[in-house]
């Protein structure tokens, strides 16, 4: 029987990026060195197999996704990430797995250069906890409060994919392989938009990640900010594979309604605009204006002719029925 200490060497014990982990792994608690003049942002999320991902889910899109789904809450905060830990929670230690899972996770983490700091393993059903820890300067994160009136709403990447992908994984769908793998890796291996929070800093007034579908997450932003809003759902960005497989009327409940895309909404005000559009200019991942902020407190889709979109669920609800 391999110990815990073998498996936490062996698995999760890495070479550091970074000169701020004073102490990492080993020892009882991490010891960290933030820089004096930024904030410390931190966010925690669980994945919890049968819930976030089936069982069966290839171990290291399972790596990946639970660390990109933290990277992808400090992007929305315009934090540059730094540190995480790691609690998980294993049915047996499957060395085979446990290899799968830490590569997943750590290509991601070497991406950003991000250092996993500590952790807890234990017995029980297959989940896992991490926590990412990042910086921004004094004051300046980005936060859900902050739209205007007037202010452009914008997302970056696609909508929907993930969803797509996600009916495909539960029952079969009329998808070609090329579309199919496309919208799989979009569910299993977000990418967070790290970059795009970055430079949103002293850009954006408002900003979010969708991870409950994007009618879900505009709403709280226009909560947080007391304001409303009008989108075009002409002008919601949709990937081939989405145009292809919903050719002239896009299934809109679903498209806005299902979660996981791990993509930036984020509100700009007019006259920043232009400022935004130069900044953006040669980004690999495209930014698109969706609406406009108002100061009537709803959330309005408007289809072509005017015809406005009522949506009966607004994404994800874990106690929900
Ligand atoms: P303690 O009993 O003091 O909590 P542990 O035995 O849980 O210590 O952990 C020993 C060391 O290994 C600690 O530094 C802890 O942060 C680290 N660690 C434990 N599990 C993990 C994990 N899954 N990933 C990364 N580090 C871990
Ligand atoms: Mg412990």
């Amino acid at each position: 029987m391999t110990s815990e200490f073998e498996l936490i060497a062996r698995f999760f014990q890495k070479k550091s990026h970074r000169s701020d982990v004073v102490l990492g792994i080993g020892d009882d608690a991490a010891m960290l060195a933030p820089p004096p003049d930024m904030d410390v942002i931190v966010t925690v999320d669980t994945l919890v197999a049968g819930i976030h991902f089936p069982p069966e889910t290839d171990p290291e899109s399972i790596g990946h996704k639970a660390l990109a789904v933290n990277l992808s809450d400090l992007a929305a905060m315009g934090a540059k990430p730094a540190w995480f830990t790691l609690s998980l929670t294993l049915p047996h230690a499957d060395n085979q797995w446990l290899s799968r899972f830490s590569h997943g996770m750590f290509s991601l983490a070497d991406r950003f250069e991000v250092d996993l700091v500590g952790g807890d393993m234990t017995h029980g059903a297959l989940s896992m906890t991490i926590q990412a820890m990042g910086f921004t300067p004094k004051s300046k994160a980005l936060r859900r409060q902050g739209a205007r009136p007037g202010d452009a709403i914008y997302v970056t990447g696609c909508i929907g994919d993930a969803g797509l992908g996600l009916a495909a994984v539960k029952s079969p769908v009329r998808l070609d392989p090329a579309s199919l793998e496309y919208c799989l890796s979009r569910l299993n291996r977000p990418m967070p938009r790290v970059e795009i929070g970055l430079m949103l800093l002293n850009l954006a007034s408002s900003a979010i990640d969708v991870s409950d579908g994007l009618a879900a997450d505009l709403g709280h932003i226009l909560t947080a900010s007391g304001v409303g809003a009008d989108v075009q759902l002409s002008s919601i960005p949709l990937s081939k594979a989405l145009r292809d497989f919903y050719g002239e009327q896009p299934d809109w409940q679903t498209i806005l309604g299902s979660g996981d895309d791990y993509e930036l909404v984020f509100t700009v005000s007019e006259y920043q605009v232009e400022k935004l559009h130069r900044a953006f200019e040669n980004q690999e991942v495209a930014i698109t204006r969706i609406g406009s902020i108002h100061k009537n407190k709803d959330l309005r889709f408007k289809g072509n002719k005017g015809a406005r979109l009522l949506l009966q669920h607004a994404g994800y609800n874990h106690f929900g029925h």
